[in-house]
């Protein structure tokens, strides 16, 4: 085999060895690219990785798998929007969940602890001591800071899970999740209920993962250096309220004075930075959030995804659109 990535087998079925089925032999259950791309990954992470079909499904899977009817998730207040819609979507299946503080203690009588780190878009980050002595397993979302700034099964947390689809994967060409563990028996629970609900991730997807993460920690710390400069350039800007920075990652968020119209007057101005959701990839990203989940982000909020671009000329694009 050459050094670069390994083969992309899209195959769905293999040849029973003896009349028996070997490791592969059936795509939803495991594929080749897949597990490869899971080493690569749980390496990185310390512990057992498991890809999903994106980094929602993996929630899903997360707690239909591991949770029961009656059961109440812990939920860092003001992180993913998308991770709360879900869980509100499963309330009727008898799946409670309550916001709390991250930066606090969980509160007690629940089966479930979910963090973020940090979280999207305020950029707080959890309390990790203070979830780890708590009786319930402990998932962290690390999808923006990444293992090459943060190993939460390290920092006492049971379930590691990413938006694979952001940095992991890093181009925005690929939708995937992945869920990693330490303990084999949430492990085994996770790949049963994976195989079975059919949540899986495609080779192509796994392919594109294995691909990215060569130059992970590369893109990363480049992200890093560039968001620190213009989190500190824009605290120091007339126009700028407010910035949220966890201090690492490529993620951040500022308030734009004047309200709804003038943060809308800026995301729309930039001409570098592309007007458009997500984030995690090579080229800066910037959007309202408000858009999408209401009150409870301010009106004049934007969350800047910094890609790989050059900081002066970032900077000169925020500074042009910021002066409209
Ligand atoms: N977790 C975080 C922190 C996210 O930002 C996102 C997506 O934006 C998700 C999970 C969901 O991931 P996906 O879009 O891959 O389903």
């Amino acid at each position: 085999m050459g050094v670069g990535l390994p083969p992309l087998d899209r195959s769905t079925l293999w040849p029973f060895e003896g009349g028996e089925p070997a490791e592969f032999y059936y795509q939803r259950y495991a594929h080749p690219t897949g597990v490869a791309a899971e080493r690569a990954l749980g390496e990185l992470d310390g512990g057992e990785a498991l890809l999903f079909s994106s980094g929602a499904g993996a929630s899903t899977a997360v707690v239909l798998a591991l949770l029961e009817p009656g059961d109440t998730i812990a939920v860092a207040e003001g992180c993913y929007y998308g991770t709360t819609t879900l869980f509100r979507e499963l309330e009727r299946w008898g799946l409670n969940h309550v916001e709390f503080d991250q930066t606090q203690a969980p509160p007690d009588g629940v089966q479930l602890v979910w963090l973020e780190a940090p979280s999207n878009p305020f950029l707080t980050m959890p309390d990790f001591d203070a979830a780890a002595v708590h009786p319930a397993p402990v998932l962290v979302d690390a999808t923006a800071a990444t293992p090459v700034h943060l190993r939460p099964l390290e920092q006492g947390a049971d379930l590691v899970l990413h938006s694979a689809t952001k940095y992991l994967s890093g181009h925005s060409d690929v939708l995937l999740g992945a869920v990693i563990a330490r303990d084999e028996e949430r492990v085994a629970r996770l790949r049963e209920f994976r195989g079975r609900s059919g949540i899986v991730a495609a080779p192509d997807a796994a392919w594109l993962l294995l691909r990215g993460l060569k130059t992970l920690e590369l893109r990363v710390r480049r992200q890093t250096e560039t968001a620190k400069e213009l989190a500190a350039r824009l605290e120091g800007h007339p126009r700028v309220t407010t910035v949220r920075y966890a201090g690492f990652g490529g993620l951040l968020s500022f308030d734009v004075a004047g309200g709804a119209d003038a943060a809308h007057d800026v995301e729309t101005s930039t001409r570098l930075i592309t007007n458009a959701t997500s984030l995690g990839g090579v080229e800066s990203t910037m959007e309202s959030r408000h858009r999408w989940e209401g009150d409870r982000v301010p009106v004049n909020l934007l969350r800047l995804s910094v890609g790989l671009e050059d900081v002066d000329e970032l900077w000169a694009d925020l500074e042009q659109a910021l002066s409209t």
